[in-house]
């Protein structure tokens, strides 16, 4: 399958007054074309800081890539100059953020602002880019979209605002788009109408996507891949199907057990008890430690290097890790 983003040991550190804040700390990760990854955490983990990386979005100061590459095609943007950016932005890469009311201009119209980015970056005549914008509303199922174009965010409602915006994501043909907790501020039957737009225009455009999000549900509607992210580092990674039936990290087991169920009547829900360590002085061993039913005394000492458990399953925990096997084995023979 053709990668067209890889994210190699991703660091970004952000510098305060009370010291450096190590957000993102060596992340590894690719997006293949045509398929939806999702990344999953609490809040705090990196999630967006990364997705703000691959935009080169991250304030500068305070903000740093202290290291490592972003390969779009092959080719490092982490090196690009800003008006090279300005020329991936919403032509290659498209991003969406969480809020569709702050993303959009209260002052202009849906029709300004849809045809705003494809003038700036494409030779293209007014009537042709209006065409193109009608195109883009019918397209995410907007009624009406010739009336709608000239109307302003405010006559629109929360989900239909969220829809221009993904038009807007959309309307110059990007291949990747982020989608930065798209349905967070809407409310639950917007949400499952925006997640199968994304289905849809996935199915019509072959737009591949990253799905930033803390919500599982959404998560196991769409996403092919999952990389769960942790204290900035990404914990587990694999297919939805082995994430989902066959987690193995503690964290990931933690936030599947913190999830609602349908299908079991008057369940608990389990929280994963404690708070993320302080990411000004991350721990240096597994940053789950303080938090894990199973933690051992390496835990706390030792990060625990990744552990295959199949060609797209990896787990960074020492449970799982062959050489704790090894000593299990050595000390039940005893
Ligand atoms: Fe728990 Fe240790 Fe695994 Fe971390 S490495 S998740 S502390 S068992």
């Amino acid at each position: 399958m053709e990668k067209i983003l890889e994210v190699n040991d991703l660091h970004v550190t952000f510098t305060t007054y009370g010291g450096t804040v190590k957000a993102v700390r060596g992340v590894d990760f690719h997006v293949n074309k045509g398929e939806t990854l999702a990344i999953v955490g609490e809040s705090g983990c990196g999630k967006s800081v990364t997705a703000n990386a691959i935009m080169r979005l991250i304030p500068d100061p305070p903000g740093k890539i202290s290291n490592g590459t972003i390969l779009f095609h092959g080719k490092n943007v982490t090196t690009n100059t800003e008006r090279e950016m300005r020329s991936i932005r919403g032509v290659d890469i498209s991003m969406i953020f969480q809020d569709p009311m702050t993303a959009l201009n209260p002052t202009l119209t849906i029709g300004t602002q849809l045809m705003e980015g494809l003038r700036q970056h494409q030779s293209i005549s007014a009537n042709a880019a209006k065409q193109r914008a009608l195109e883009m509303l019918e397209l995410v199922g907007i009624p009406n979209p010739k009336e709608r174009l000239k109307q302003y965010p405010h006559q629109f409602s929360g989900g239909m605002r969220q829809r221009v915006v993904i038009a807007i994501a959309l309307i110059c043909e990007p291949e990747l788009l982020i989608a930065d907790e798209p349905t967070t501020a809407l409310d639950v039957t917007i949400q499952a109408q925006i997640i199968e737009l994304f289905e849809n225009i996935q199915a019509a455009t072959g737009v591949s996507i990253i799905l930033i999000t803390h919500d599982l549900g959404v998560v196991a509607k769409i996403a092919d891949r999952i990389v769960v992210m942790y204290a900035g580092k990404i914990i587990e990674e694999g297919t939805r199907r082995e994430i989902f039936y066959n987690p193995e990290h503690p964290y990931t087991k933690g936030l599947l057990n913190s999830v609602p169920r349908l299908d079991i009547k008057g369940e608990k829900l389990t929280p994963i008890e404690g708070t993320p360590p302080d990411l000004f002085s991350p721990p240096k061993g597994c940053p789950f430690t303080a938090r894990c039913p199973y933690a051992m005394e390496v835990c706390a000492n030792v990060y625990p290097e990744a552990t295959n458990l199949s060609d797209t399953h990896n787990v960074d925990c020492w449970l799982q890790d062959k050489r704790a096997k090894q000593l299990l084995e050595a000390t039940t023979v005893r």
